[in-house]
């Protein structure tokens, strides 16, 4: 039992470390490593909102000790940069943006929300990959696969779908939607699930309207209290999850989401 136990401490101890800002690039990282060899953790914690998290000084010691750090982007995640900066100069963990390595310009205009879409996931995957050969990844090739056949079943049941449009509560599955043709309304938030005004609500139900759809997306995040009005309403409100906290692997983590999300598209108008 002894020599088990120690076993167990030496393996883990050796264990790569790979730290995420968000939940989605854990699962996408996941995809790309061997789970026995490199353990990879994501920092925001359930439920809070990464735009405006506040790293503790344990999120920061568990950088510090990591063999990389990977994030969204400076202006999205603007606690990060900050992060970086108070890191011990010694034995730095290699850091990563996203949004470098998809070759994109910051400016306060991006949609962060880039794992929605999985034709830019599948633009990330092979730079990613190469990025943390040192940290234990081992390419992209399966995961293309994956991707692959993600990408060839939304493609497939796109044409059987009795609406195609839907009222997004955040910019997230917005980048979805538009990757694939599906239309939305305005969304109910740009960033926080604040009570919304009646004029509001008014509005989105008459795009809703003139678009056929009886739908409404809402993220996990934020209270469904906030949406009663369109309950009332007769529309279908349907929870899907943006962080995947409780998933492995990101083809799982939007299979799961979408297959809730063609459901109720077939469902509400
Ligand atoms: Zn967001």
């Amino acid at each position: 039992m002894k020599v088990l136990m120690l076993l167990l401490l030496i393996t883990s101890g050796t264990k790569k470390v790979i730290v995420t800002s968000v939940s989605p690039l854990r699962l996408i990282i996941n995809e790309m490593v061997d789970t026995s060899q490199v353990k990879v953790i994501n920092i925001v914690p359930r439920g809070q909102n990464p735009h405006t998290f506040d790293p503790r000084p344990s999120d920061v010691k568990k950088i510090a000790n990591a063999c990389a750090f990977v994030y969204i982007s400076d202006i999205a995640e603007s606690w990060a940069p900050k992060l970086v900066r108070n890191l011990p100069l010694k034995n730095r963990p290699r850091i990563l943006k996203v949004w470098k390595l998809l070759g994109r310009k910051e400016s306060i205009y991006i949609n962060p929300h880039f794992w929605f879409d999985p034709y830019t996931v599948k633009k990330l995957s092979g730079v990613l990959a190469d990025s943390l050969k040192d940290c234990g990844a081992i390419g992209s090739e399966k995961f293309l696969n994956r991707l692959d056949s993600l990408i060839l079943w939304i493609n497939a049941e796109l044409p059987t779908l009795k609406t195609k449009c839907f009222i997004p509560s955040h910019n997230s599955w917005t980048v979805f939607a538009k990757a694939f043709h599906i239309k939305t309304t305005t969304p109910l938030w740009t960033t926080e699930g604040t009570e919304l005004s009646p004029r509001k609500i008014i509005r989105i139900m008459k795009q809703a309207k003139k678009c056929g759809t009886k739908v409404l997306v809402l993220d996990s995040i934020y209270n469904p209290d906030l949406v009663t009005p369109f309950r009332e309403n007769g529309f279908k409100i349907v929870e899907l999850d943006p962080q995947g906290w409780d998933e492995v692997t990101y083809t799982e983590f939007m299979k799961k989401n979408l297959t809730k999300l063609f459901e109720a598209l077939n469902e509400g108008n």
